[in-house]
């Protein structure tokens, strides 16, 4: 829990603003694959009767393997979440003067992930037939191997390999 003692807010005038803000360690959020701390940015503003909103910016380093090759990505991310916390009836709640936001902060990153991570642009990938990178270089597999136009010939040279 990345919990947050809001506990100065409470009671204040609609309006009022205390600052947000912390890191958080890789180790504690381990299903994210982070490089790094976590940081977490931002203001928590008082709303009334209805609770609390924050608005934070979350930044942090991803590691992830590249789509096409499977190397190692450090990928940045940056996510800007808004949320309002509640003092009762509708989730998320305020309890014990506290708010947590690691929910929060967990969806943020993981909205903030593209689909499809790549080394670079122009990653070259892996050869389907050996596996070999081929931004390091070609492989000796040639296209011809991979060529089904080619495949007829192949049985017509070897009938009984079907
Ligand atoms: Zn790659
Ligand atoms: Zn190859």
């Amino acid at each position: 829990m990345l919990g947050v003692a809001v506990g100065d807010l409470r009671g204040q005038p609609v309006g009022s603003q205390q600052a947000v803000e912390f890191r958080v360690s890789a180790e504690d959020l381990p299903d994210l694959g982070l490089v790094g701390d976590l940081a977490v940015q931002g203001q928590a503003t008082t709303l009334g009767e209805d609770g609390i909103k924050v608005d934070l910016r979350v930044s942090a380093t991803l590691q992830r393997a590249c789509a096409r090759c499977l190397r190692d990505v450090q990928l940045p991310v940056e996510a800007d979440v808004e949320e309002t916390f509640h003092t009762s009836g509708e989730a998320p709640l305020i309890t014990m003067d506290t708010i947590d936001l690691g929910p929060v902060v967990h969806e943020a990153v993981v909205l903030a992930e593209p689909m499809r991570v790549l080394c670079a642009p122009d990653c070259r990938g892996l050869c389907p037939q050996c596996g070999k990178d081929l931004n390091e270089g070609p492989c000796g597999c040639t296209d011809d191997d991979q060529d089904p136009r080619l495949a007829p010939l192949a049985k017509l040279l070897h009938p009984r390999e079907e």
